[in-house]
């Protein structure tokens, strides 16, 4: 078997992480940016613990807290703008895969002068920012990632900045910080970490180590998928503790897979219910992440067993009913909206690094069995 790891990240898990282990901040810079969505790492006690470790440092720090969900360009670009002029040398990462997005993109702009023209192109000569990343929903495994995903509306979908040079120096995990996370955004980051480890067995890149990750972040997914699946109310916060750190273990593990595979046909699917339909980035996998199996089975029956396993069901039309009670009721679709969704699907990269390669009469098909089709 062919293949390459790297995991540059150093991680540091466990309640209080931050304070406890705040000298390996201060060994990257000693002014910070830190970056943040609007409100959600003032109420959860993140930001105020990355202040205590930068004080406790003696580092000075700016806040840019203006990043929106499912991040701009222009954002990334404001936010370097704003890095350059208090003249910081590291940038920390607070809140969900957007902020951390977003911050990724910052580090780069504040440190190269790159036209938006060029920004996906790959080309980044230059050094960037050293990357800090402090995640407070249990999803994206950007903290473990070398991909910014930013809104491209040139393009209408979501595009990825890859480089290695943007991977976190270090990462903070405090399942603390997610326990007042709601119901709908936890299930939502969830399915986005299950897609992520799924995907990673479905890639043309996966290999016995990325397979090892994915099937332990499979199965802490499914112990924990029966209490996600009785929250009460959407906004419901009240998960165990236990069910908190496994769900921030579970996001980790996903994203190192996905920083040695990348993501397949379900993430291509997924940016333009996103794009074009505001549907979560996590929700938009999980509606399609049964459907792709099933296409993979046809295909493949072996490799769909092996996902399936950890997962502990005993076949893909009981993941699919044990998704749907996660899911609830699902969204409409247009058959314009699936005839141009697969269109701009079949343009990623993320087909080509599926093992199994759907086509795009293949793509059509799971977005009708996904979704309500609305005529
Ligand atoms: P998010 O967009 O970062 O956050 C969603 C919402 O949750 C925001 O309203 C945020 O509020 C709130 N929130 C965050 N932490 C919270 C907490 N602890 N308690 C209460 N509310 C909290 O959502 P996400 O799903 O984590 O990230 C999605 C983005 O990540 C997408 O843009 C997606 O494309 C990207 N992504 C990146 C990678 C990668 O490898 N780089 C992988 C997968 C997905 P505030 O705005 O106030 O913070
Ligand atoms: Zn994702």
């Amino acid at each position: 078997m062919s293949y390459t790891y790297s995991m540059p990240t150093k991680v540091f898990s466990g309640k209080g992480c931050i304070v406890a282990h705040s000298a390996a901040i201060r060994a990257h810079g000693s002014k910070a940016m830190l970056v943040t969505g609007r409100s959600s790492a003032k109420k959860n006690g993140s930001q105020a613990d990355v202040i205590k470790a930068l004080e406790k440092e003696g580092m000075d720090y700016v806040v840019f807290d203006k990043v929106m969900s499912n991040p701009t360009i222009a954002c990334s670009y404001e936010g370097a703008a704003f890095a350059r002029k208090n003249k910081v040398d590291c940038i920390i990462a607070i809140g969900g895969g957007s902020p951390m997005d977003a911050a990724k993109a910052m580090a780069l702009l504040a440190a190269q002068d790159i036209e938006e023209k060029d920004l996906f192109t790959g080309n980044y000569p230059g050094d960037v920012l050293p990357i800090i990343a402090v995640p407070t929903t249990a999803g994206t495994g950007s903290e473990v990632t070398q991909y910014s995903i930013l809104t491209n509306d040139a393009a209408a979908t979501k595009t990825s900045i890859a480089t290695p040079k943007i991977f976190p120096k270090v990462a903070y995990i405090d399942p603390r910080y997610m326990a007042g996370l709601p119901a709908t955004t936890t299930i939502n980051t969830a399915m986005d970490a299950l897609s992520h480890a799924v995907e990673g067995m479905l890639s043309v890149r996966a290999s016995v180590i990325s397979n090892a990750l994915a099937k332990e972040s499979i199965r802490l997914f499914a112990q924990c998928a029966p209490e996600l699946a009785e929250a009460p109310a959407p906004q419901w916060t009240k998960f165990s503790e236990a069910t908190r750190e496994q769900l921030a273990q579970c996001a980790l593990l996903a994203g190192m897979v996905i920083a040695q595979t990348g993501t397949t046909a379900v993430h291509a699917m997924g940016y333009s219910l996103t794009y074009f339909k505001d549907i979560d980035h996590g929700r938009a996998n999980g509606l399609l992440l049964a459907e792709y199996l099933k296409f993979v089975q046809q295909d493949d029956p072996q490799l769909v067993n092996d996902i399936l396993a950890p997962m502990q069901v005993k076949d893909v039309d009981a993941f699919q009913t044990f998704l749907d009670r996660l899911l609830g009721s699902k969204e409409t679709i247009t058959r314009e909206e699936i005839l141009s969704f697969s269109q701009k699907a079949m343009h990623t990269k993320n087909i080509a690094n599926s093992r199994v390669e759907p086509t795009q009469e293949d793509i059509k098909a799971m977005y009708l069995a996904s979704l309500q089709v609305n005529a």
